[in-house]
């Protein structure tokens, strides 16, 4: 009996812990391409940016695998054989019980961009590292799309004087993923905080010095710049799943309980395409609670657990600045939507005609955990209600 866990993220380390708590006998192997203790990768494009001296905050102590006897491994593993059950780890060949897939997501790079000396994206330490590096020498720095690492990384980067352009190709910020007073009070406090945001943004290419990009080119005029941070959205690491015949659309197709089309090869976090409850349909769900909570649900079903499809409440926190914006719930088939707009505070209920579906919120933390409640118990409050106030939202939920 054992468990070789591809990916030290926040899935497979915390997999890996999860483990042994639920009381699993067998050996557990924690491999990651990376030789750093598994770290928050949230502060990343928050705090860290902001202070020369910080450093990664680790998920958990390097007693805690130990205290779990998890093996950890630095290494890419380059090869799956899903019918000898083996992994190849730079070479060696690691036999496996199950596998679990925890490979996590990549960041899409612009063709033209890729390779300059002066643009970064932002995914993981060293990503963030050179960033850090790099910012020492720049002032003008143009980040590349709007939504949650751009522009948690611009709010960061005004914050430490740097002059931010934000360029975004939609007619609003964060566009995707929230409703547009969101989206308004999001653009107000940016530019409060001195960026400069460029919606409906039409770039004509770059002007170039050697191997530097000196300028993003528009319609109308030119932004110069120092340095470019690219964020535009990342990609499933899928590589090693299609190359082992794993069944992949946007991500590596699971069922339900995260079983992946192969025998014993699981995949959770990032990487993961799931049916969805709310969605009525397979998701990837890129945040640290999907990750986290997979990791915890396939603890339980690897130590022996009766087998239940994996049902959770989504949410999920972006630190824009002074903005915390929280989401809870999935917004995808939602038709309407009722508000509660304080100035400093914002509300939205997403409805699917009288069923409550998502709820987003800014600087509003008792809406938001009142929210995981209300979606968890699968009840919908009368709009009076939401629009009166947290306290009056939990008095109604009290009711039963
Ligand atoms: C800058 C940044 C800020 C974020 N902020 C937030 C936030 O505020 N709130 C939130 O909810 N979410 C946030 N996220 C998203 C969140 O971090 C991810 O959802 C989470 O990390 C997913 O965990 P994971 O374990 O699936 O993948 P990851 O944490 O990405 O881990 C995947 C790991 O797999 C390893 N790996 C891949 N292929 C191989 C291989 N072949 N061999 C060995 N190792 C391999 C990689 O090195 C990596 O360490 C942020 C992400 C980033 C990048």
């Amino acid at each position: 009996m054992s468990v070789v866990i591809i990916g030290a993220g926040h899935a497979g380390s915390q997999l890996a812990v999860s483990l042994r708590a639920e009381g699993y006998a067998g050996a557990v192997t924690l491999i990651d391409a990376a030789d750093a203790l598994p770290y928050h990768k949230p502060p990343l494009s928050k705090t860290f940016l902001k202070d020369p001296a910080a450093l990664p905050q680790p998920l958990r102590a390097a007693s805690a695998y130990d205290t779990a006897g998890v093996e950890r491994r630095t290494g890419m593993v380059t090869a799956i054989d899903t019918a000898a059950r083996v992994v190849m780890l730079d070479g060696e060949a690691l036999l496996y019980g199950d596998l679990v897939l925890a490979t996590g997501a990549r960041n899409r790079m612009l063709p033209d961009l890729a390779g300059a000396a002066n643009v970064h994206s932002l995914r993981d330490l060293a990503d963030a590292m050179r960033l850090r590096e790099a910012l020492a020498q720049a002032q003008r720095v143009t980040v590349i799309g709007g939504g949650f690492i751009g522009l948690e990384s611009a709010a960061a980067l005004a914050g430490i004087g740097k002059s931010v352009t934000v360029l975004e190709a939609a007619p609003r910020v964060l566009a995707r993923v929230a409703a547009p007073e969101t989206s308004r009070h999001v653009q107000e406090t940016l530019t409060g905080l001195g960026v400069t945001l460029r919606l409906d943004w039409t770039g004509q290419g770059y002007r170039r010095d050697g191997d530097r990009v000196t300028a993003v080119l528009g319609a109308t005029d030119d932004i110069p710049c120092d340095l470019i941070l690219v964020g535009i959205g990342a990609v499933a690491d899928t590589a090693l799943a299609k190359a082992a015949g794993i069944a992949c659309n946007m991500g590596i197709l699971t069922d339900a309980h995260l079983r992946t089309s192969a025998p014993h090869v699981w995949a959770i976090g990032d990487v993961a395409e799931t049916p969805h409850w709310q969605a009525g349909a397979a998701l990837r769900i890129e945040s640290v609670q999907n990750a986290t909570d997979q990791a915890r649900h396939l603890a339980r079903l690897l130590s022996g657990a009766e087998p239940t499809p994996f049902r959770t409440v989504p949410w999920f926190w972006s630190d824009i600045g002074p903005l915390k914006l929280q989401i809870a719930g999935l917004a995808i088939w939602a038709d309407r939507r009722v508000m509660r707009d304080e100035g400093a505070r914002l509300a939205v209920f997403h409805l699917a005609g009288d069923r409550l579906m998502s709820v987003e919120t800014l600087n509003s933390p008792a809406d938001h955990m009142i929210a995981r409640q209300l979606l968890e118990s699968g009840r919908t409050p009368p709009d009076a209600v939401m629009v009166e106030g947290a306290a009056a939202l939990k008095a109604w939920l009290a009711q039963g």
